[in-house]
């Protein structure tokens, strides 16, 4: 008789692994017992050499779907158990050193036992099993233990109990099992707070079908709901969300559904359909008017709760079965995240109310109690990447090439996330959202101390912006000399270029090419279009754009036409404002002459809107990254140009486009200026890089920044670099924008060390 004690590390708790330990253990004739503890999943394994050689080989190559084994610790010394049979014993109190799995969509099973007639759970809007159901948004803490949940007010009843305990069920020890009998209800409530009597998926679907608009409860948090096809109810939604062009995601009931509506690709269909079902961005076929105006592309989503699916049942007749889901569906649904000016997501009941936006509310008392908006992604050639990070994919650790003392870092100020390491995983939390607003602030330290909380760490180092006002970089600061750690400022596109390197693990010096909106410089400037050598000890800036003015300050970020008129002041063709702009300029001017509220910016994102501005495709925006979004739209239609050649200098570093940008000043057709600026913009970048290879010898370049997700800039410059022989590192498990700052700043302070925090 052989005896071994396994440890298993990684993704191993609440994915149904015991279950699969148990049957593959009975399967091999081994006794021994299985158990939750704080560093993952320990087993205890005695029988037959040639079965135990089996079992673990099957251990690794059959673990269940949601698992993720990073590492087995093994103890062969052993001393049998003098025990018959196998069992699963109760959770060890070692200290917490595991992971929590993500949310995921209802799986196939689930499907079909929630339309069969004979299923004890047919419409049940709370079915899910060991392979699916919603997970970090509802735990509180590690272990994962229903205790732990917000299903540990519900008591399971016998039946659920019975199938709870059972190791050969599909429900072995899933902490959120329930039924009708036993687990949370729905209710429909009208905008008074009164609940509606009767069935409330029908109630909802009668109220959409009115044009109302419902805040649906969902599993990171809550949905503002309408028909996609009612323009009056979108008009509705956009003045009560103060979001009046903005782009809304929409849910359809499966991919049938969508092809009317916009192309998909075999990659895209798949990203749409998995289990992590993210807000996939498609490139639109026929319009749904109101929903995603002026915009190539439109942002689609599959049902993912149980809850959503039965809407989609409702609205087809309640057939039974599954097989309705393979045939087009008529019912498209607005689903944009429930929050008002740009605050976090409401996940209670009463924020829900409390916002004062929707006309219904279609409820259930399971608390949500970690905030997740949906991941917001795009198929890039066949690689998927992130525009926003959030439900599905959080708390996914990010693996880095070396252990470090745990590091907490606040990240950026637009699209926020914090990150904490622990030993050689960096854990980036969902998107937080713009630091403008108190709500988001709350948010961020909401989710710094709960991130603290469930990975068991205490941070040695802590890591924020280099800008001094930043809540993020107030709240390290405070965080740091409260606790007696260092704190260091990290530069804002030196975080940039050092998170792509931190997925990618690179460790020896890397051109990183940071293409960005603006951040705060080592020397007090505003950054944003840069050239710069990253390596273990720090970055040097190596080059720039040329500066502009931005008039203004922040207005200038939101009006392309400030852009546009500083550069025509930079060309001193200041008489082609009054007859473009309705404005003869005169103030603006004064400012920039003056330097009043008119700093330089070498950013990336201001060239675009300069450009933008000059062609008149956008003067003022109504969101953030619009101008540049229609230069995409307008070159991807135009077609591939050749660049100009004459269209841009390079003079010790520093990258102008003056030329360029007066050759666009004087463009009548929109189209080809759009497809010249991105074909010049890429033969220079390229120029640009290839000239610091050739002084340095460095053949590894990062593309980081917000401008990366711009993909015609991307994939024409990957391509380029590449055929010339750089191999080029882009961002993907993380956005290029400031969504993966955190990481960032982890890397950087991780591969500094102590003494270079202050
Ligand atoms: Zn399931
Ligand atoms: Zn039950
Ligand atoms: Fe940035």
């Amino acid at each position: 008789m052989n005896a071994r004690r396994l440890r298993v590390h990684g993704q191993v708790q609440g994915v149904g692994f015991r279950p699969f330990v148990w049957r593959l253990a009975s399967e091999h004739s081994l006794a021994g017992w299985v158990r939750n503890d704080g560093s993952g999943v320990e087993i205890s394994v005695s029988g037959e050499e040639s079965a135990m050689d089996s079992f673990f080989e099957r251990l690794t190559l059959e673990s269940p779907a949601l698992s993720r084994i990073d590492r087995i610790e093994s103890d062969e010394d052993f001393p049998a158990p003098e025990m018959q049979g196998f069992s699963v014993l109760p959770s060890g109190n070692s200290p917490i050193a595991t992971h929590i799995p993500p949310d995921v969509s209802v799986c196939e099973e689930c499907l079909h036992e929630l339309f069969d007639h004979h299923s004890r759970r047919y419409l049940h809007p709370f079915i899910n099993c060991t392979h699916c159901g919603p997970r970090y948004t509802l735990t509180d803490r590690l272990p994962y233990d229903r205790k732990h949940t917000s299903m540990a007010k519900f008591a399971m009843c016998e039946q659920c109990a019975a199938e709870y305990e059972d190791p050969s069920d599909r429900r072995f020890h899933a902490q959120p099992t329930c039924c009708p009998e036993c687990g949370p209800k729905l209710s429909f409530l009208d905008d008074e707070g009164r609940e509606v009597q009767g069935d409330a998926v029908r109630i909802a679907l009668e109220w959409i079908g009115q044009g109302k608009i419902l805040a649906v409860k969902g599993v990171g948090g809550f949905h503002l709901v309408c028909d996609a096809k009612n323009l009056e109810a979108i008009s509705r939604l956009r003045a009560a969300k103060s979001r009046e062009e903005k782009p809304f995601a929409v849910m359809f009931a499966n991919c049938a559904s969508i092809s009317k509506y916009a192309e998909m690709s075999a990659s895209e269909k798949s990203l749409l359909e998995s289990r992590e079902r993210p807000v996939v961005l498609l490139r639109k076929k026929n319009e749904l008017p109101g929903v995603a105006d002026d915009v190539a592309e439109i942002g689609a989503m599959l049902p993912y709760a149980p809850l959503h699916y039965l809407l989609f049942h409702e609205a087809a007749g309640r057939p039974s079965g599954t097989s309705w889901l393979d045939s087009p569906q008529e019912l498209v649904l607005v689903a944009t995240s429930a929050n008002s000016g740009g605050e976090p997501i409401a996940i209670s009941n009463e924020e829900a109310m409390a916002m004062g936006i929707a006309e219904g509310f279609l409820l259930h008392d399971r608390d949500i109690l970690v905030r997740a908006d949906d991941s917001v992604m795009r198929v890039s050639g066949k690689s998927p990447g992130f525009l926003r990070r959030g439900r599905g994919y959080v708390p996914v650790p990010v693996k880095l090439p070396a252990s470090a003392p745990a590091i907490l870092a606040l990240g950026g100020f637009y699209k926020n996330t914090v990150c904490i390491t622990r030993g050689d995983e960096a854990f980036v939390s969902q998107h937080v959202g713009d630091l403008d607003n108190a709500s988001c602030c709350a948010m961020l330290e909401e989710t710094v101390f709960r991130m603290i909380d469930f990975l068991g760490v205490t941070p040695e180092f802590v890591a924020s912006d280099l800008h001094p006002d930043f809540h993020g970089t107030r709240f390290a600061r405070e965080f740091a000399s409260s606790r007696g750690i260092p704190h260091l400022g990290v530069q804002h596109h030196h975080a940039h270029v050092a998170a792509v390197m931190a997925e990618h693990g690179l460790t020896s010096p890397a051109i990183g090419l940071a293409l960005d909106g603006t951040g705060l410089g080592n020397d007090g400037g505003l950054w944003g279009g840069e050239l710069l050598l990253v390596g273990p000890e720090g970055f040097s800036r190596a080059g720039h754009f040329r500066e502009l003015s931005l008039p203004g300050g922040d207005r200038a970020s939101r009006e392309p036409w400030r852009m546009a008129a500083s550069a025509l002041h930079a060309l001193g063709r200041e008489d082609l404002v009054s007859e473009r702009y309705g404005t003869s300029g005169k103030a603006l001017f004064g400012m920039i002459d003056k330097g009043l509220n008119s700093p330089q910016t070498s950013s990336a994102g201001r060239l675009f809107d300069a450009a933008a501005g000059l062609l008149g495709v956008c003067e003022k925006m109504g969101y953030e990254g619009q101008a540049a979004m229609r230069l995409q739209m307008l070159a991807t239609l135009h077609g591939e140009i050749p660049a100009l050649e004459s269209g841009f200098s390079i003079e010790n570093g520093v990258l102008d486009f003056l030329p360029l940008l007066f050759v666009l000043a004087m463009e009548k057709d929109a189209m080809r200026g759009a497809a010249l600026f991105h074909s010049t913009l890429i033969a220079a970048l390229s120029e640009w890089v290839l000239a610091e290879r050739k002084k340095t010898g460095i053949h590894d370049v990062v593309f980081s920044g917000g401008c990366f997700l711009n993909t015609v800039l991307s994939s024409g410059l990957r391509r380029r670099l590449m055929d010339s022989g750089m191999k080029v590192f882009e961002a993907s498990k993380l956005p290029p924008n400031d969504g993966g700052i955190s990481l960032g700043q982890c890397y950087v302070v991780m591969q500094k060390g102590v003494g270079s925090c202050v």
